[in-house]
């Protein structure tokens, strides 16, 4: 992709040009003409093709465009997340430019302010663009990577160290590039801080292979032994807090670095208020900027997020936000019971053991024990 600054007869071609600061970027987008001829070169940049089958298709009325197989019309927004949207396109482009350009991110507020929605729209708004920005196809973090949990949401005094209170577990993970310099991040809210909930986050975001450094928490030997059950190999380099003299948030300072980060970001933009079921979108948004830190060019993430906007995905619309809320709390729920599950297991287990060493010093004889596969009976503190 070649990037070519000078626009010729000030028509920007997308993916050609990007703009470089807001007089640029006001000049382009005046007009909703100008936001939705840039959006529909973006959108179909690959050629027109219908959203819903994929066949290429040429008949075109101004703004809509016909599809012979599925006998529908389809417009430029049809299954991207703008679908159905009430909000200018240039609009859009507007909240997606300040995104991009500050460096902290936007409140709903701000966004209110800018462009001049009401609250709420700029709310369902923001959701979407942090949903364009979770690119969860990303490659996996590998080589070296500190992997630790924090907790974010409410502040509760006195509830410090691993309680979960009504905060939520984020799991860290950050890849090692020099004792000074780290690579990508990636963050995740946890059910709870289970040994399968950081084994499910390990596996989605740690390419198998790579070494994990991480304190001696109890909880992420199970995790490892439950990877190795699933065929997946890590080399776990784990530090005990107790037996060495540094603190925590100097044997691994990136994940720390990155946990505050995140805190400062969420209280300072947000003013903390994150709710536990929407903490997800932040996430997101956080990993995206995070991880473009770096990059000088404002004008390409802007592209990037842009492109993102204007995928063919499953509609978000408000009514949706709420259902994906109540289907968390399924699948959280679900992992409550496994993990209880398991936890009874394990206390049953325990209680075998005490009845035949019971048995065995008072002489009388017992079952034979058999002893389970090695990590699973170390489980639950
Ligand atoms: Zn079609």
């Amino acid at each position: 992709m070649v990037l070519t600054w000078e626009v010729d007869d000030g028509v920007p071609v997308a993916g050609r040009h990007y703009p470089r600061d807001l007089a640029e970027f006001n000049r382009w987008f005046r007009s909703e003409a100008s936001a939705a001829k840039y959006l529909t070169d973006v959108r179909f940049r690959h050629g027109f093709a219908c959203p819903r089958c994929g066949v290429e298709v040429a008949r075109s009325n101004e703004s809509r465009w016909w599809c012979r197989d599925c006998r529908r019309w389809f417009t430029l927004t049809t299954g991207t997340l703008l679908e159905r949207t009430k909000v200018p396109l240039a609009t859009w482009l507007v909240v997606a430019w300040h995104l991009v350009q500050t460096k902290i991110g936007v409140s709903a507020l701000s966004v209110q302010r800018i462009t001049g929605v009401n609250y709420d729209t700029a709310w369902l708004l923001l959701q979407k663009m942090r949903a364009a920005m979770n690119q969860d196809e990303r490659k996996k973090l590998s080589g070296d990577v500190e992997f630790d949990e924090t907790y974010v949401g409410g502040v509760e005094l006195g509830a410090g160290g691993r309680s979960r209170g009504k905060r939520s577990p984020v799991a860290v993970a950050c890849e090692v590039v020099s004792p000074k310099a780290m690579g990508r991040i990636r963050l995740a809210r946890l059910p709870d801080a289970s040994a399968l909930a950081i084994a499910d986050f390990l596996e989605r975001n740690v390419e198998p292979g790579s070494v994990l450094l991480c304190d001696d928490w109890a909880s992420y030997r199970p995790a490892l032994s439950e990877l190795r059950a699933r065929g997946l190999h890590y080399t776990a380099k784990t530090t005990t807090l107790s037996k060495t003299e540094s603190r925590a948030h100097l044997i691994h300072p990136h994940v720390h670095r990155v946990a505050s980060l995140l805190k400062r970001w969420l209280l300072g933009t947000h003013q903390g208020a994150v709710r536990g079921q929407h903490l997800d979108a932040y996430l997101d948004e956080f990993v995206f900027r995070f991880n473009r830190r770096n990059s000088r060019n404002r004008g390409l993430i802007f592209w990037r997020l842009v492109c993102s906007l204007m995928e063919t995905r499953a509609p978000v619309t408000n009514q949706q936000l709420r259902q994906q809320r109540s289907e968390q709390v399924v699948v959280d729920e679900a992992h409550a019971i496994r993990v209880t599950t398991r936890r009874n297991t394990n206390k049953a287990e325990r209680r075998r053991t005490i009845r035949r060493v019971e048995a065995e010093e008072q002489g009388r004889s017992v079952r034979p024990y058999h002893r389970k596969a090695r990590g699973e009976d170390e489980t639950s503190p």
